[in-house]
């Protein structure tokens, strides 16, 4: 029988909330689901939130009885929040969180890079955002609970996955015992530990890195703005590096290596965390300010993915698929684009847009990601944290020139978490003007807001399905083109024809006009009047014409769908 903890975790900032577990005793007999999905955090609950804004309907499960332990993802990015935004959860986050753009590396107790992230007044949110987790999880869930096509169950703990004929049989065991569910999708959403995942005996591929490092939350009152500070090689913790970063409501997150050799429970003992983080406020100049522990615990950096995420009826997605450093804020960042593009994806197959297949470009596209993002955040991991003495002697040397050569200073500069593009995608037109463009997102990019006017952005406007956006002259949106997204639409597939147009009159044969006086959309997608863009379901370019024709759109969104 399984027995979730009813204790709220501790925290001196954020009361957890206990739910009640659901109870098959409680309810009606279960009949076959379309799509059950194992684990409520980050990747689980927006995979729901999507797959609902597409009506598929789901199962959430969540072994738990409230929300992770501890602050754990605290950075989120501009195309987080853009997703955030799909799912209805962003403005929660911009509300309570505290946005920033700036980095500041120091060595020797000299600021020796300052990096500074551009933010574009076409953007509506800022590059980076800090929130812990719990809150983000507190909102998502909020969104879920709030939503009839999502039946969230609290501790319900899956034992064991099958895949059947035409679906899997899932084994959910409860605070009142065990129940069987059966489902045409289940996905394992189930975390970094994922149960499914080893019990299928698949393997991640990739390295670990042995540098291990604390994370500790303290409540600090510091004078300092929202923005990361890194330190390298410092007095107390020669040849390792350490990160802070400032939370809402007080916290700060302190992030140190530890030196070789030192086990996690030595570094976790509280005599320890102290004389640490002492030795930090020391050095920064706060020795002797108040603090108070709220959280800490251990990471080690891992560059891991599965090389496939579909295995018949069972779908793999966020950190049970991966498993990324956090350097460069990548854990949550790359779940919640792993789960958009997953939410459309099953959808359109469950749904009939789209033949079984689709799903394996979900896989190629995810996994191809990640690959990426490995490759990336080797670089910063080994930049932080040296493997081996090869990287060490490489890392010191840039450090030390740093102090007084200025071109070495960027090398500071680590890629932080950025949207991959789907470049070489078997969704992308090859029959469109792409080639001919000379400038706005290519082929496979994730898209470029534009501010139409104040408050009035073009991403508030896109998703739930495929959008073309045409832009109109004034002669309005030709009969064929129109003719031909009806005939597109008529089996039921979900395309909006959105036309961008200076005039603020509605455009004839567009479903929603977007008013843009300046032009601004043409400018930063290089595109005049007749020209368009397609835009899949999870925003990424698939298409773009300078000139539009409907019979070129009608074999894109076929090439799109697969069919
Ligand atoms: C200590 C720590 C610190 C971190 N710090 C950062 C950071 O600073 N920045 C960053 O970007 N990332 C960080 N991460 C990583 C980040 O938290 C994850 O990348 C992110 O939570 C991944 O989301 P997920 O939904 O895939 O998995 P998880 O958030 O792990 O969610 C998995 C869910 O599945 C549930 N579950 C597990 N097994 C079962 C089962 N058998 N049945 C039902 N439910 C189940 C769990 O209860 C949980 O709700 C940190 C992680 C840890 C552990």
């Amino acid at each position: 029988m399984h027995t979730p903890s009813t204790q709220p975790r501790p925290s001196i900032y954020y009361k957890y909330q206990v739910f009640k577990p659901w109870l098959a005793s409680q309810n009606a007999p279960q009949s076959k689901h379309k799509v059950v999905i194992v684990g409520a955090g980050p990747a689980g609950m927006v995979t729901a939130l999507e797959l609902a804004r597409h009506g598929v309907p789901c199962v959430l499960l969540s072994a738990d009885l409230q929300f992770s332990q501890g602050s754990r993802a605290i950075v989120f990015t501009r195309r987080s929040m853009e997703i955030l935004q799909q799912v209805g959860v962003a403005h929660r986050i911009t509300e309570n969180g505290l946005p920033w753009r700036c980095g500041n590396s120091i060595y020797r107790g000299q600021k020796v890079f300052r990096m500074e992230t551009p933010h574009d007044p076409d953007d509506r949110f800022f590059p980076m955002i800090n929130i812990q987790q719990q809150y983000l999880e507190e909102y998502l869930h909020d969104a879920c609970a709030s939503n009839p096509l999502i039946d969230v169950r609290w501790g319900n703990k899956l034992v064991k996955a099958v895949n059947i004929e035409d679906g899997v049989s899932a084994e959910i065991d409860t605070p009142e015992g065990p129940y069987t569910l059966t489902t045409d999708w289940l996905v394992a959403a189930d975390g970094g530990r994922s149960e499914i995942r080893s019990s299928m005996n698949l393997k991640l591929e990739g390295a670990s890195f042995e540098s291990i490092f604390v994370i500790a939350d303290i409540r600090i009152d510091l004078p300092y703005p929202t923005e990361r500070l890194a330190f390298f090689d410092p007095d107390w913790n020669r040849g390792n590096t350490i990160l802070m970063h400032r939370e809402p409501h007080g916290i700060w997150r302190v992030d140190y290596q530890l030196p070789p050799g030192e086990t996690p429970e030595e570094a976790l003992r509280p005599e320890s965390l102290k004389q640490r983080i002492d030795a930090q406020l020391k050095m920064i100049g706060f020795e002797g300010t108040p603090w108070e522990m709220d959280w800490n615990s251990v990471y080690s950096a891992r560059t891991l993915t599965l090389p496939e995420y579909v295995h018949q009826r069972i779908v793999f997605t966020g950190d049970a698929a991966h498993l990324l450093p956090i350097f460069g804020v990548r854990g949550a960042n790359t779940a919640f684009q792993d789960a958009q593009s997953l939410g459309w994806h099953l959808a359109f197959v469950l749904q009939g847009h789209a033949p079984e297949k689709l799903m394996q470009n979900h896989s190629t596209e995810r996994v191809g990601a990640a690959r990426e993002i490995i490759t990336e955040a080797g670089k910063s991991t080994r930049f932080m944290a040296p493997p081996s003495r090869g990287f060490r002697l490489l890392r010191d040397a840039v450090l030390s020139l740093s102090l007084t050569q200025e071109f070495v200073r960027p090398l500071y500069h680590w890629r932080t978490s950025r949207p991959h593009e789907y470049s070489r995608s078997l969704l992308n037109s090859p029959c469109d003007d792409n080639r001919q463009f000379k400038g706005g997102p290519a082929l496979g990019a994730p898209p470029q807001n534009v501010q139409l006017q104040t408050d009035n952005y073009l991403l508030d406007h896109l998703g739930g399905g495929f959008d073309l956006v045409y832009v109109a002259d004034s002669k309005g949106i030709p009969k064929d083109i129109a003719q031909a997204v009806a005939s597109l639409q008529a089996p039921g597939l979900p395309l909006k024809l959105i036309a961008i147009s200076s005039h603020a009159t509605a455009i004839e044969g567009a479903h929603v006009t977007l008013h843009d006086p300046h032009m601004r959309f043409q400018a930063r997608y290089a595109v005049q009047a007749g020209g368009a863009y397609l835009f899949r379901p999870d925003q990424h370019i698939c298409a773009r014409w300078l000139q539009l024709d409907a019979a070129r759109l009608t074999q894109s969104l076929q090439v799109a769908c697969m069919r």
